[in-house]
């Protein structure tokens, strides 16, 4: 655990009790910090409790005398479409908002740093999409070279619930976009941009709020060494921001897709090759398209990305070669889960959006898809450039009929539920085909969440296959 610093006697409101909320109140306990916290569930209020958390009823008149600092749970709207009701009234008792990124920040520095020969370094990534896989590569990089890493934030541990990074140790932060708009400090060594599409706009105002929360991670005077995608103009924009000039390697240019050129610090992958580049010239270079654990060219950004993020801490790039090769990828996102007679069974239920979803059905050939579920924002017309890959949509979720519509040119088969759906594609599926669940849409409308439709997906192609 990392105790809070400089909160010693103070009184500090914790509104959420999920993972992070809890793990926030245990660590300003420790830290000397008197956490008093609410949660609108009651069963939530009673686990705190019975911890020994003080329970405190924020959302009533006077919720907030006596209270020096809020912590917020990033799953509670902070402003758009409207601020939670105790976050208003944070705001009119004068109480400063924050959350357990903005705590572990201000925390994490230690006296004994001083006396470490390499003083640790957190790498903080954000971006719309492979932000979990990027820094889970990151961690798997940095541990297959022997160095000592903890992964947290969106994914692994709670930011606090780490232990406290030892000499040379790094400590690698999935971030998302609610949780850099709110937190009160941010100062990763090492920030990375992986890309930009629209997500979660309802919670960030549109677009230009979505882009504004996660910039917050590079501001002025932050990061020794940002990465940025290149493959959006926001992320050119914020490149451009970060460097002095032309040749700054403060800013690690990266891109999938793209040959970028100048005499800066860059990383890209075309055609399946990962070259980097510095003053000019070609430094190293690694074949990416053997690696299984990677497919597609979303996956090679990420490799960018990771590689770029490595290389600032100084590994050498054979070394990062050889871990890329180790990488098992991360479940629901592009994981084959079976071959059988000739027919590959990818779940990437991760893919809730139709960016992901179109990077998705780029990365395969000859595509039995499922899709379909809760429609986001925006409408498919994103996914037009992955159709040609498709040969027949099976299209599953409570209006799949009306999904279907948004598919045009492509023959779709209205099949509502998973056993249904993968039954079809299995039956009519020929050796060469990939069986790919990539929803483009999220899973609230039949599941709890997208772990829960991968988990169905893969139950339901083991029966059928199990079958026969
Ligand atoms: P995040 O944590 O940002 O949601 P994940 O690594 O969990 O990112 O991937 C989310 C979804 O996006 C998955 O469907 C995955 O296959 C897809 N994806 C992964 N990396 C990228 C990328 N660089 N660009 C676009 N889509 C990606």
């Amino acid at each position: 655990m990392i105790p809070v610093a400089n909160m010693e006697g103070r009184s500090v409101a914790v509104l959420g009790l999920g993972r992070s909320g809890l793990s926030a109140a245990r660590a300003l306990r420790e830290g000397g910090a008197l956490p008093l916290v609410w949660d609108d569930n009651p069963a939530a209020r009673d686990r705190a409790e019975a911890e020994g958390l003080t329970v405190r009823d924020l959302t009533r008149a006077g919720g907030f005398d006596g209270v020096d600092w809020l912590v917020v749970s990033p799953g509670i709207p902070h402003l758009y479409p409207a601020p939670n009701p105790v976050i208003a009234a944070a705001w009119a008792a004068g109480v400063p908002v924050d959350n357990d990124i903005g705590l572990f920040f201000r925390s994490v520095g230690s006296g004994d740093w001083d006396s470490f020969d390499s003083p640790p370094k957190v790498i903080a990534v954000t971006g719309s999409n492979g932000k979990s896989t990027t820094s889970a590569l990151i961690h798997h990089i940095l541990q297959s070279a022997g160095r000592e890493s903890q992964l947290a934030g969106n994914i692994g541990r709670g930011v606090l619930d780490i232990d406290p990074p030892g000499d040379g140790g790094v400590v690698v932060l999935e971030l998302s976009s609610y949780q850099t708009d709110l937190a009160r400090a941010l100062t990763p060594d090492v920030a990375v941009f992986t890309n930009l599409s629209p997500d979660h706009l309802d919670r960030h105002g549109g677009m230009g709020g979505y882009f504004s929360a996660k910039r917050r991670l590079f501001a002025e005077g932050g990061p020794d060494r940002c990465v940025i995608g290149m493959d959006e103009p926001e992320g050119r924009y914020l490149a451009n921001q970060l460097s002095e000039g032309p040749t700054d390697d403060r800013v690690i240019r990266i891109s999938s897709g793209q040959k970028l050129s100048g005499p800066g610090w860059l990383v890209f992958a075309r055609k399946g090759f990962l070259t980097e580049w510095r003053k000019g010239r070609q430094v190293a270079g690694i074949d990416l398209r053997e690696i299984r654990g990677l497919p597609g060219a979303h996956n090679h950004q990420n490799a960018c990305a990771a590689y770029a993020a490595t290389r600032a801490l100084g590994l050498a790039p054979r070394d990062i070669e050889t871990a890329l090769h180790s990488f098992e990828g991360l479940p629901h996102r592009s994981q084959t889960i079976a071959e059988a007679g000739g027919v590959s069974y990818v779940n990437d239920s991760k893919a809730t959006n139709v960016d992901s979803a179109v990077k998705a059905l780029l990365a395969f050939r000859n595509i039995r898809w499922i899709c379909g579920g809760l429609e986001k924002e925006g409408g498919l017309a994103g996914l037009a450039p992955g159709l040609p890959n498709v040969r027949k949509a099976y299209v599953i979720g409570r209006e799949a009929a009306k999904f279907a519509l948004g598919l045009p040119g492509v023959e779709a088969e209205i099949c509502t539920d998973m056993a249904t759906a993968v039954a079809a594609a299995s039956a009519e599926a020929e050796p060469g085909d990939v069986v790919l669940l990539a929803p483009a849409a999220a899973s609230f409308d039949q599941y709890d969440s997208f772990e829960k439709r991968g988990e169905d997906f893969a139950e339901k192609v083991a029966a059928v296959l199990a079958r026969g």
